[in-house]
């Protein structure tokens, strides 16, 4: 591992102790093997001046909710070091009380709370302190002679200190092995953790981060040549999505709410997958359990029991542990499956992809562990604990609302533009993960403004359509939502006249292409969460218009499809459903031009047209879109086989 440290970049930061502390955190947090996803903390003790212009002592901590790659100044909580090494002489001390008095002995009471490591930071009789859960240090720690192995590491360079709980208690411990002693007469330079990871400092910012880089470099060498540097095993694999979707319906039906779902199928992480019982031992630090529970499930031939044993398994372990808790869901946050690789799951792409580092790192670390001598992480005991901490419980609730569509996958067809993005906009604001197939070339631009992703697909190209499903699939675990709209709206021409060649691809687009979608989609949405499909159908196919025979067919043979498809899924609780929207004008179709032109043929202004329905209101995109988003939702949960007009009222349909 290598020093980041870069004298120019540093300046830039500010010469003052502040500044290189914001400066030094971020070179930790820049290596994924040192910290993930807010995980470690790092201080600075300065002497200042409070507002009435007294001195006063500070320790400028990490603050929750702050990650170490992109903290800012205001990341810090500036804490009064007499109050913190108070609370370290006092024997016993609640969380709840520690969180508290740290909040009330900040100088700033807008910054945010001080990490619940500030008292160990104070008590640290030196300027610079950092601290990080090395995977290294974990592979080092995590097993049966996790002392002797540090001190035959790092010598006398350290203090090993053995697990404790994080907060009141860990810092307590630390008082207590440090009272009375100079640590620098006797070239104490840091701490090793014993299972959770360490802490370096000094009085230089530079300084205590290269000792950091320095020890678990150390590490990272003596792990090396007791491994005799081996190579991982590799194995190649094997792909099956409609598995990939068991899985994640098993998972997301235990958690409560639908799974995104993303599979890790690089070599490596088959060869990790496939490790078995070692995989599910613990996590690398007692941090990654709020993310990932304490073990992954382990994925066997059948994949739903598989599931149900992991969840047998943490109800057993949640019993064993609770004195009084209530239990979180039985739903694994991470799958080890053999011969395919690690799937990690979460509300959010964003989610799943940090239990995704996680996991990750966990494989590459219990593999280097194992190769020197077995794995052996926190006893379930003291996971339990960080698990069901009432400061971690608290964290968790402090996530975002759930949204309707929170965790669903949703595929729009025809989606660059007008009723369709409209669709794809309004799944994406209520929580779906949404892919957009168009032939339009600015598909992926429009789906990125959304959060989602875009690919060019001709619909009627049977092998384009597999392999956009296949990627949606791979990438998020399922589908859930289809909502089969593309079509185009050929030039008006009266039967005598039609060409066949403007029937043809009226008919091939605005009808085969769904039905095709279908039949590849179908085995898909069977396996999805609240499962729905909805079509974009159109009012003329109740009130046709003269001029129109191609596209008027092709939506009342789409209408049939519809119901055919809900007759044919309703055994599987696939709901399909269809929307007949009218006159909606703010789309791309609709130049002032052609709505003047019309206007003039039907003798009204502009705005008339734009209104003549029963009620007399503009129809927009969005509300088709809403309705969309809403048909797909649990208010229609009990609806299949159903024809929705949004129209403002329409004499020939009703
Ligand atoms: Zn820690």
């Amino acid at each position: 591992m290598q020093s980041l440290w870069n004298d120019q970049e540093a300046l830039a930061f500010g010469n003052d102790p502040l500044g290189l502390r914001v400066y030094t955190s971020r070179l930790l947090g820049r290596n994924p093997s040192l910290v993930l996803h807010g995980g470690g903390n790092t201080s600075v003790k300065t002497e200042e001046k409070d507002f009435f212009g007294d001195p006063v002592s500070l320790c400028h901590v990490k603050g929750s909710g702050w990650d170490l790659a992109t903290i800012e100044r205001e990341g810090f909580s500036p804490v009064r070091m007499s109050a913190l090494l108070k609370m370290a002489e006092l024997p016993t001390m609640s969380d709840s009380d520690m969180v508290l008095q740290q909040r009330a002995a900040m100088t700033n009471p807008n910054a945010p709370a001080a990490s619940i490591e500030a008292i160990l930071h104070a008590i640290l009789p030196f300027k610079f302190v950092d601290h990080s859960h090395a995977d290294a240090i974990a592979a080092l720690t995590c097993n049966a002679e996790g002392e002797a192995r540090v001190r035959e590491v790092f010598g006398n360079r350290v203090i090993v200190v053995p697990y404790v709980m994080p907060g009141f208690i860990l810092a307590k411990t630390i008082h207590d092995l440090i009272k009375g002693r100079d640590l620098r007469a006797e070239g104490i330079e840091g701490m090793v953790l014993l299972k959770h990871g360490l802490f370096t400092f000094a009085d230089d910012a530079r300084k205590s981060y290269e000792l950091h880089i320095e020890m678990v470099t150390l590490a990272e060498e003596f792990l090396a040549r007791k491994s005799g540097n081996a190579a991982a095993p590799t194995a190649a694999a094997q792909e099956d999505l409609l598995a990939l979707a068991t899985l994640r319906k098993a998972v997301s039906t235990k958690r409560g709410h639908a799974q995104i779902a993303r599979l890790l199928s690089k070599a490596e992480q088959v060869a990790y997958a496939s490790i078995g019982e070692a995989g599910a031992r613990g996590p690398l630090t007692p941090d990654h359990s709020i993310r990932t529970k304490r073990a992954p499930a382990l994925i066997g031939e059948d994949i739903v029991a598989s599931v149900d044993q992991f969840a047998q398994d943490y109800a057993a372990y949640f019993q064993r542990n609770s004195s009084g808790h209530t239990m979180l869901d039985a739903a694994p946050r991470f799958a080890l499956w053999a011969g395919k690789g690690i799937v990690a799951f979460g509300d959010t792409v964003k989610d799943a992809n940090i239990v995704a580092d996680i996991a990750e790192h966990t494989a590459a670390t219990v593999q280097l562990a194992e190769a020197v001598g077995g794995w052996q992480p926190l006893p379930e005991k003291d996971i339990f604990e960080i698990e069901y901490w009432e400061l971690e419980q608290a964290k968790l609730r402090k996530g975002p609302a759930h949204k309707v569509h929170q965790g669903k996958v949703a595929l729009v067809t025809g989606c660059a533009a007008g009723i369709g993005f409209a669709c794809a906009e309004s799944l994406a604001e209520q929580g779906a993960q949404v892919v957009g197939l168009d032939i339009s070339p600015d598909i992926a631009e429009v789906m990125a403004k959304i959060g989602g992703i875009g690919i060019v697909v001709n619909l009627t190209n049977d092998e384009a359509v597999k392999e956009a499903l296949s990627f949606t699939v791979r990438e998020f675990g399922g589908i859930d939502i289809v909502v089969s709209n593309a079509g185009i709206f050929p030039k008006n021409e009266y039967l005598d006249v039609l060409q066949q060649s403007d029937w043809d691809r009226t008919i091939s687009i605005n009808l085969t292409s769904h039905q095709k979608l279908l039949g590849q989609v179908i085995p898909f949405v069977r396996l999805g969460i609240d499962p729905s499909i909805v079509f974009v159908g159109s009012r003329n196919f109740k009130a046709p218009g003269p001029g129109a025979a191609a596209y008027s067919c092709s939506k009342a043979a789409l209408t049939q499809l519809c119901r055919v498809a809900s007759l044919e899924l309703a055994p599987h609780k696939v709901r399909v459903n269809i929307v007949h929207p009218d006159a909606v004008f703010d789309t791309k179709l609709w130049t002032q031009e052609a709505l003047e032109r019309s206007a003039t043929r039907y003798g009204m202004t502009v705005e008339e047209y734009k209104t003549k329905n029963l009620m007399k209101v503009e129809i927009k995109s969005k509300d088709i879109g809403n309705m969309v988003a809403a048909m797909a939702s649990p208010l229609f949960a009990k609806v299949t086989g159903a024809q929705i007009p949004v129209d403002g009222g329409n004499d020939r349909v009703i």
